[in-house]
């Protein structure tokens, strides 16, 4: 099959509900879709019959509320669409079960949102993102609430950030005496990952257990000669990448752009951008697939933000923006940004909620995972900043400290040789060093975690634009001389923000003391980051929203330090166990055979020296007795932590755990470098990063 014809040929997408659904049916479930409107719940039968009929033809036997709860994942609970009839079964879907199914909430986090005998939550349709069809069931997006309302997953905040966003850029737009119907937020979610053969896999309890390693001393060829970054794509991994792409676009997911990254053995796929909700389920379904494809070839693959240290880890690009269901892109600065005031109120906006918020900001991509990179060399740092590029930064700067601001041009480039073309050259350079960073004609938000669910980034981006918005909104509404007021409260408001703004190298030493100096924050671990959540401030924009009610709010934050948490605390029993059984018998093997190879050769040649192994053994022994001295610290320390104390338990954490198990690290890492390859227990990095052939 051809691509255009193969592409959603798994999806209940637009041109399917066209032609299997009565054209006053079909309308009324595109108005839902397209401008919001209120779903009519006296067509859901009609739909959900509809919807069976060309499941059942693709295969399904089964469907399912699929949905996003607080773990992070995906959740899904399977029933046959069969029903009774004498002796024989029909195959139904009720309006019923297609808006609505009953779940157990009790097992699913929940931050205390839910006491436990309250253990009812509801699954919910959400028609604006489409049902597929994958291995034999029809998978219908949802969103999760309890019996008393409150939200349980990631995707029913998403959706009303998106409706705050709607309600207050229409606002905005209407200053312009622009209307349309509907504002969605877009998002294209880069997809970092790496991939390595499951023979090795499972040889690590660590990438079993954790996702990462625990240990491993670094190859003797890592990124340095930055060789990998775009190079030729082996074979095997071309399949894979092959085989993925077929499976993304046959469930109507975008894929777009594929390539090796900077690091040994690591990739990249990014989809072509699309709503906020649809882009979160597409990228939730590719990280699933990823790891299913990938063992089908014999691979396995890696999302955790750092699984080998010394070498790139693993984020995604969150490319954000805000577009009309006219086409017109709120962040498109046009040819001539100095006098384009929407965008540059629209610029504003969002300056002014990334320099408020940046806490809540930069918490939202806060996990034990991602404490690895940020603040790390190879990603942005956990300071958040803006970044505009030269032409937007000197408008800025025009406005904030006055004089002329020169319309940079687009000029055109060849590279002076005759034959080649000329190409118009980009106003900006591409900066990879911002965490959040304007690219043309959006928001590249470049701080997320590769595993993360990019719901909670999203949530927190809309709902602090939203609020911007409204408070320019509730100000210029009444404005008499509209044109002046807007450009006053842009420059009062871009002065007030100016500290967020850094368009230089932010990987750079200087950065750090600077934004100190500034009064931003920078707050470099999960424990550290999340307890802003906690200030009234920061609750009571997503209760103005509508986002989150101030319980909410309180139990996301709550769920995100007790997952912390949790995750050091496997981390560190995992280790603990890799140490004491695996490695330091293994050395302590080691050592033995070096002293019995000694004591044989003296038996023999009483006069050879024994240089070699008497510092081997030397060595290793005494390493060997530091690391099991290390390993009963950081098991003593690890009984003291006090794990149902959110707050208490995670500083515990933060700062004394992981202190303990780096110590550990550092000991078994060196004790790799000598002891004979026939003895350490595990594969080492070189086998992994290198073991696909
Ligand atoms: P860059 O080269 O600056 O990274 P690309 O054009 O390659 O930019 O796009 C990178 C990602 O940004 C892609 O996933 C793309 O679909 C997405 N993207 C482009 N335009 C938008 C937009 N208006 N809103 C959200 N994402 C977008
Ligand atoms: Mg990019």
């Amino acid at each position: 099959m051809k691509l255009p014809e193969m592409f959603g040929e798994n999806v209940f997408n637009d041109s399917v509900q066209k032609e299997t659904l009565p054209s006053d049916v079909y309308k009324a479930l595109r108005a839902t879709i397209e401008a919001g409107k209120q779903l009519d719940v006296s067509i859901a039968g009609t739909v959900a019959s509809a919807m069976k009929k060309w499941a059942v033809s693709k295969g399904a036997t089964h469907y399912t509320h699929w949905f996003q709860p607080l773990t992070g994942l995906t959740a899904e609970k399977h029933d046959s669409f069969i029903e009774p009839e004498g002796d024989k079964v029909i195959m139904r879907l009720t309006g019923k079960s297609l808006i609505v199914g009953e779940s157990d909430a009790s097992s699913f986090p929940s931050g205390g949102s839910r006491a436990t005998h309250m253990a009812r939550g509801y699954t919910a349709w959400d028609p604006t993102s489409p049902a597929f069809v994958k291995e034999g069931t029809l998978y219908i997006p949802t969103v999760f609430v309890s019996y008393t309302g409150e939200t349980l997953d990631k995707k029913a905040p998403l959706l009303r950030s998106m409706t705050a966003m709607d309600k207050q850029a229409k606002r905005i737009l209407k200053l312009f005496g622009k209307e349309c119907k509907k504002v969605f937020t877009t998002v294209g979610p880069e997809q970092e990952y790496f991939l390595i053969s499951e023979e090795e896999y499972f040889k690590r309890k660590d990438l079993q257990l954790t996702g990462r390693t625990l240990f491993g001393a670094p190859v003797t060829r890592g990124q340095e000669l930055e060789d990998q970054y775009f190079g030729v794509i082996k074979p095997k991994v071309a399949e894979f990448m092959r085989d993925l792409d077929n499976e993304l676009w046959s469930f109507g997911v975008l894929s777009k752009t594929k390539h090796n990254e900077v690091a040994p053995a690591q990739h990249e796929m990014a989809p072509i951008f699309s709503t906020a909700n649809t882009a979160v389920d597409g990228n939730m379904l590719t990280m699933e697939l990823m790891k299913k494809v990938a063992r089908r070839h014999g691979l396995v693959c890696l999302l955790h933000e750092k699984p080998f240290k010394g070498i790139n880890g693993s984020g995604k690009h969150n490319n954000w923006s805000v577009n009309t269901d006219t086409g017109f892109n709120l962040l498109n600065p046009g040819e001539q940004p100095e006098t384009n005031t929407l965008f540059k109120l629209v610029l504003t906006a969002v300056i002014k909620a990334v320099d408020d918020y940046q806490g809540i900001l930069r918490a939202s991509v806060a996990s034990a995972g991602n404490d690895h990179r940020l603040g790390a060399d190879e990603a942005p740092p956990a300071i958040i900043s803006v970044y505009l590029g030269d032409q937007l930064g000197a408008l800025v700067d025009s406005i904030v400290k006055g004089g002329n601001y020169v319309g940079g041009k687009k000029t055109q480039s060849s590279i002076g040789v005759p034959e080649s073309p000329i190409f118009p050259k980009d106003a900006t350079d591409r900066n990879r060093t911002s965490p959040f960073a304007f690219t043309g004609n959006k928001f590249e938000f470049r701080m997320l975690g590769s595993q993360a669910n990019v719901a909670d980034a999203n949530i927190c981006l809309n709902t602090i634009v939203a609020d911007a918005f409204e408070q320019f909104a509730d100000e210029l509404e009444g404005a008499k001389d509209f044109e002046k007021a807007a450009n006053s409260l842009i420059k009062r408001e871009l002065k007030a923000h100016y500290r967020i703004i850094f368009n230089l190298d932010g990987y750079g030493p200087e950065w750090e003391p600077e934004a100190m100096k500034r009064g931003l924050l920078n707050n470099k671990n999960t424990a550290d980051a999340v307890p802003v959540c906690y200030e009234d401030k920061n609750v009571e924009v997503y209760v103005r929203q509508g986002v989150y009610t101030r319980e909410e709010a309180i139990a996301r934050a709550d769920i995100r330090l007790e997952n912390y948490i949790k995750i050091i605390n496997i981390e560190a029993l995992t280790m603990i166990e890799m140490a004491k059984r695996d490695i330091i018998p293994s050395v302590s093997d080691f050592v033995a055979e070096l002293c019995s190879n000694a004591a044989a050769k003296q038996a023999v040649f009483a006069d050879l020296p024994m240089d070699t192994e008497r510092e081997l053994v030397y060595k290793l022994s005494a390493l060997n007795d530091r690391a099991s001295a290390a390993v009963s610290k950081l098991e003593n320390d690890l009984k003291t932590v006090d794990k149902s104390d959110v707050r208490g338990g995670s500083q515990a954490m933060a700062h004394v755990i992981v202190p303990d198990m780096e110590e550990v690290r550092r000991i078994v890492d060196e004790m790799e470098t000598l002891t004979s390859a026939d003895y350490w227990p595990y594969p080492t990095y070189f086998d992994i990063l290198y073991g696909v052939k």
